[in-house]
């Protein structure tokens, strides 16, 4: 395949934006090469300025859960658009899409739209800190709860990939309130929280951890931070940006049957445009102001078409709740194929998956936490990378990101994923 005009607009992009992206992985830093630059996309695929037609696992990283430019979201936003795009007033399009989504996740009241995951989670710590009267919280090492300043600390996704997983910039303040903790580890949490008793305001998680590739929680795991949480008047915030209504229509609360006491969301919410939300049972959301005293507040929060798109959306998969079996038959029917075609030319991998979340790690480690899958060869995802890309598939530019799975996928598009994989495996070590 040729990328001829993509590597001529990444260098005119170069001249004006930092790194030519506007988010750091879309670089290709970590991979080499020049970054694709987009045409359009349609259900299952990108088409490309150079005319190529790509087949995509990652869906903008997660939010096109039934493929690129969905009529029902295409049209809503249209039609919505003929009638202002920002008032900064009440629409009752917030209430609907409010309602509905309290509506499909368990164990939420009420909950307040932002426009990205970042401002979703630190919203919710804002809110914890304010609730509880406490100021320190627990991340995981590895997790990636957006870029705001508390959680860039040994943060995942892209920030590992660009080996500034603490950030300059984030004050030694700042980092001092955030804990870590080792994913899957219920011994090191109890640890942290016996080593700042009373001063720690929630623990923050994605319940299954998609930004150091995909890692599932492990049995127990969720059900033991919520018994810790109890014991120690902490709340516990499920950070599901990547998991809400796409593991199940109420997230990992309802796939795992494990209660959270605040939860956060983006990317489906928004059937593809910038939202972002945070929701919890009345008593801690009627803390924000103009109720409470925990400020938060959006210029653009609740905006009509980011409404009207992520309603569409929510609308669909409310009323089809068959499409999450059908993503995740198809990531297992994929997720099988690439073990035989990988275990065929003898390659050294582990595949995790939840659901339609799934991720190779070159590595016959099980990788259940951030230095498992920091163990794992970068030099055979490369080779991976961008040996699929020459086949005309298309995954994260990164190992330590998840791909997700589509339904607009085919059987014949997956088919062709499998065999591509088994073509590129050769060329591994
Ligand atoms: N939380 C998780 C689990 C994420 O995966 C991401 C982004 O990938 C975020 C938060 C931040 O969301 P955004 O990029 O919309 O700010």
């Amino acid at each position: 395949m040729k990328y001829q005009r993509s590597s001529a607009l990444f260098q005119e992009a170069q001249k004006v934006i930092p790194g030519g992206v506007n988010s750091p992985v879309r670089a290709f830093k970590s991979v080499g090469g020049d970054p694709i630059f987009v045409e359009k996309a349609k259900g299952a695929y990108i088409y490309d300025v150079d005319g190529n037609k790509l087949i995509d696992y990652i869906n903008s990283w997660g939010p096109m859960i039934l493929g690129h430019a969905h009529e029902p979201v295409v049209n809503a936003v249209i039609e919505k658009s003929k009638r202002g795009t920002s008032f900064g007033m009440p629409t009752e399009i917030e209430t609907d899409i409010a309602a509905l989504a309290v509506s499909m996740v368990p164990n939420i009241d009420k909950i307040r739209f932002v426009n990205s995951g970042t401002e979703a989670c630190m919203s919710a710590v804002r809110l914890a800190r304010g609730f509880t009267g406490k100021d320190k919280i627990i991340k995981f090492a590895g997790c990636y709860h957006g870029h705001s300043d508390s959680f860039l600390i040994q943060a995942g996704s892209g920030a590992i990939t660009f080996g500034a997983p603490n950030s300059p910039g984030v004050t030694k303040g700042t980092a001092k309130d955030t804990l870590l903790a080792t994913y899957n580890n219920l011994a090191n949490v109890e640890e942290v929280i016996a080593a700042n008793k009373n001063e720690i305001a929630c623990i923050i998680l994605e319940p299954v951890a998609g930004n150091m590739g995909c890692i599932p929680p492990a049995a127990g795991f969720l059900e033991g931070l919520r018994k810790l949480c109890d014991a120690n008047d902490i709340l516990l915030i499920f950070d599901e940006v990547m998991t809400g209504f796409r593991l199940a229509a109420g997230g990992a609360q309802e796939l795992f049957g494990v209660k959270a006491d605040i939860v956060t969301f983006g990317k489906v919410i928004g059937g593809g445009l910038p939202v972002g939300a945070f929701a919890a049972r009345e008593e801690i959301m009627n803390y924000l102001a103009p109720i409470g005293p925990v400020y938060q507040a959006g210029t653009l929060s609740g905006n009509p078409l980011a409404m009207a798109a992520g309603l569409a959306m929510l609308k669909e998969l409310n009323e089809n709740r068959e499409v999450f079996n059908s993503i995740n038959k198809k990531t297992e029917y994929l997720h099988k194929g690439l073990e035989t075609a990988l275990k065929t030319e003898n390659v050294k991998f582990t595949i995790n998956r939840v659901g339609s979340m799934i991720s190779v790690h070159f590595s016959e480690v099980p990788v259940t936490d951030f230095a498992s899958a920091a163990q794992a060869s970068n030099e055979n995802f490369k080779k991976f990378f961008h040996g699929l890309l020459n086949e005309g598939i298309y995954i994260a530019p990164s190992a330590f990101e998840t791909w997700f799975i589509c339904d607009a996928l085919s059987y014949e598009d997956l088919d062709a994923t499998i065999a591509a994989c088994q073509k590129v495996a050769k060329k591994l070590n």
